[in-house]
């Protein structure tokens, strides 16, 4: 089947999420007011403000099917979130369950430390290296994308202690980037909110700005000068510790939590030239932009760079169990196997069961050509009716992204790019109103974020879209600005 063929197929056909009909129900059934109070009784929730959470009371998620949840009232909710970014396939594919209770049958656990491995593993390592591109033959697994930073930070000082350059110890890392919450992945992060309370972190981790175009250049700057010089901030902050001192720079392809920030054309390869010219390892932290998101396999692709190592998770298992892993570039592995014993693992590295899922789950994007869906036909569908639906809206000043993700800049002024005053939560008044329209939209500041299941119809689509513009306009009403 010719490429072209392929795309006429994709537009005439409606998702191919073939799944049961009717969702599954929960393994309990409270009323929601019995769920809230047991919740605020003995859970304390990630990033929360508990006390505010508890009196306001949290929304109840019961089960789900294709994008779409419901929670204990019965609401029905479009999840323009895929959870947190990560279920790629949708919700309900029974193939996952599946595998996930063949594995537990056959084999619910063992450990890959002492000489010993197991067939999910072995498949999935294989696949990996068939889907990644080319360098990549060699993966460490974890259970998140946090420990596949710290697997990261692992592997980049053992890569220098190899090459007799054990100096080379700084990591450069960006403001506003997010690489997840441990220690090292919280201080790799650019999170000013999370360093306050973090007063450990990992040493020899250092910042520079990130490539945030609309908020953060000049009026007289094009987004490619602009983000030359925040490139070339990475070779100043090279020179200045010295090259010979400098392991690794890490990234997001484009940052996800920090507002889906996609860098003009010109940011990668500048970043990637200057990590060659001084030998700094380059990290792609694909967590979010990895499994085609953006209509790539990986968003590395996308910008066209070739990065050294490469973080995984979320869509790795689309979210069904916890899973991360590291991808080695060739050089880098054949480093860590030529030198002796590497002392790092965890329990559950290469889970059997999770190894399982994230096969049947890999095998789903691949074989249902859900990814190059995403490229021909979902997400250039998805980019342009955002694009159309916000043109000259009055608080609407940038729609960033590509393929399944977008950022949806919310400004005061959006042709001077004047960003609202501090102390309007534009973010949280517009998630408020997506949250009541039944819509899962995401705020970071005062930019709304969109990364929908990979398997997501035009129709759905369309219903996602419907109700962002509905929650926006309300919110421009309430601000008095429409
Ligand atoms: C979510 C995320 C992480 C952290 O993954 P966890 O599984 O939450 O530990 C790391 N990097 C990026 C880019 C992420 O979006």
């Amino acid at each position: 089947m010719s490429y072209k063929t392929e795309e006429l197929a994709f537009a005439n056909t409606p998702a191919a999420h073939p799944m049961a009909s009717t969702p599954v129900q929960p393994a309990t059934s409270r009323s929601t007011a019995d769920y809230r109070a047991l919740d605020a009784a003995h859970h304390i929730h990630p990033f929360s403000d508990m006390g505010a959470l508890n009196r306001a009371g949290s929304r109840v998620i019961v089960n789900a099917q294709g994008v779409h949840l419901w929670d204990s009232d019965g609401n029905k909710i479009i999840d323009g979130m895929a959870g947190l970014w990560c279920v790629n396939v949708g919700y309900g594919r029974k193939e996952l369950a599946d595998a996930a209770y063949r594995q537990m049958q056959a084999l619910p656990y063992y450990n890959t430390f002492f000489k010993t491995t197991h067939p999910p593993v072995i498949e999935l390592s294989a696949l990996l290296a068939e889907l990644t591109p080319e360098p990549f033959r060699h993966f460490f697994y974890c259970n998140s994308g946090s420990e596949g930073n710290d697997t990261v930070l692992r592997i980049v000082h053992q890569y220098w202690a190899t090459q007799r350059q054990p100096a080379k110890k700084f990591v450069i890392a960006r403001k506003n980037a997010y690489h997840g919450s441990t220690i090292a992945g919280g201080t790799l992060g650019g999170m000013a909110y999370m360093h306050e309370q973090m007063p450990s972190k990992v040493e020899n981790v250092v910042h520079i700005d990130q490539p945030y175009f609309f908020g953060e250049a000049s009026s007289d700057q094009t987004p490619e000068e602009f983000v030359l010089l925040r490139a070339r901030q990475l070779e100043e902050k090279i020179l200045e510790l010295g090259a010979n001192n400098v392991a690794a720079f890490i990234g997001e392809p484009f940052q996800g939590a920090g507002g889906v920030i996609f860098p003009a054309a010109t940011y990668w390869p500048e970043i990637q030239r200057i990590c060659r010219k001084y030998d700094v390892l380059l990290v792609a932290d694909e967590v979010i932009g990895g499994f085609g998101r953006t209509g790539e396999w990986f968003a590395h692709q996308h910008f066209g760079f070739e990065p050294d190592l490469i973080t995984l998770a979320k869509g790795l298992t689309s979210g069904y169990v916890p899973m991360g892993a590291v991808g080695l570039h060739d050089r880098v592995a054949r480093a860590l196997i030529d030198h002796g014993d590497f002392n790092h693992g965890l329990t559950y590295s290469g889970h059997p069961v999770a190894a399982a899922v994230a096969v049947a789950n890999l095998k789903l994007l691949r074989d249902e050509k859900i990814v190059a869906r995403v490229k021909a036909d979902t997400g250039p569908y998805f980019q342009k009716k955002l694009r159309d639906t916000f043109a000259g809206h009055p608080i609407v000043g940038e729609i960033s992204g590509a393929g399944l993700v977008a950022g949806v800049q919310l400004a005061q002024e959006p042709h001077t790019r004047t960003r609202f005053a501090n102390g309007v939560d534009v973010g949280t008044l517009c998630r408020d109103f997506c949250f009541n329209g039944n819509l899962v939209m995401r705020a970071s500041g005062d930019r709304m974020l969109l990364s929908p299941p990979l398997v997501i119809s035009r129709p759905e689509i369309d219903e996602i879209v419907t109700k962002a513009k509905a929650a926006i306009d309300a919110t421009a009403r309430e601000l008095g600005m429409l």
